[in-house]
């Protein structure tokens, strides 16, 4: 076990980021979809997302087997991360209550799908993905190791580079000048407009 103070904030995060998403893959088990883009590709994102914010991590906390990727990092980083972490907590439950039943974790879209623009959604396009930068910018401030610590940064990254054509051109073809008119008034991931 590799359990400093850090660690212990970074697993009580993910702990809250498993319940939370939990909740809500239970909550949406049973809807019918319609349309569905889950290719292979797409679950491939889905699992190294997975590896990058909850595999790696555990393998770092439970085990020694990353400590030749260990460095020193100040203390204060840690303050830091756990609130940078605590912002994208929040966000990622704010996306997922304004969803409701129209999340999904590949991309979907339900028989009864509506497109959401209130909430968090007013403001941001893809709030849950900004979340998820969110929590690897505190991932990478409390884990001091050079595998554990960016892999949720990079694996992030590459979700939303490979993914996002994907998602907006399967909404764009679902909910037409809905959702062109959506994209104009709204920002991707940073709240600009
Ligand atoms: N990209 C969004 C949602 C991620 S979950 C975000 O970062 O917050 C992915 C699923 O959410 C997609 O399969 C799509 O069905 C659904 N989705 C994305 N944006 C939506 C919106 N504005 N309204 C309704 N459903 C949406």
């Amino acid at each position: 076990m590799n359990l400093s103070f850090p660690h212990v904030v970074f697993a009580i995060g993910i702990t809250i980021y498993l319940v939370v998403r939990g909740a809500y893959q239970w909550q949406n088990a049973k809807a019918k979809k319609s349309v569905s883009r889950a290719t292979f590709m797409d679950w491939l994102l889905v699992v190294q997302i997975a590896t990058a914010q909850i595999l790696l991590p555990s393998v770092l906390i439970y085990t020694h087997w990353l400590d030749w990727a260990n460095y020193y990092l100040p203390q204060a980083f840690a303050g830091v991360g756990g609130l940078v972490m605590a912002g994208g907590l929040w966000l990622f439950w704010r996306s997922h209550a304004d969803l409701g039943k129209n999340w999904s974790v590949t991309l979907e879209l339900d028989e009864n799908h509506r497109l959401v623009t209130h909430g968090v959604y007013k403001y941001l396009r893809h709030p849950m993905y900004a979340s998820f930068f969110l929590l690897a910018i505190g991932q990478a401030l409390l884990l001091n190791n050079w595998v554990a610590g960016w892999a949720a940064l990079v694996a992030t990254t590459v979700l939303y580079w490979i993914r996002l054509p994907h998602e907006e051109s399967m909404m764009v073809e679902f909910f037409g000048d809905d959702y062109v008119n959506y994209r104009k008034q709204t920002s991707s991931l940073i709240p600009w407009k």
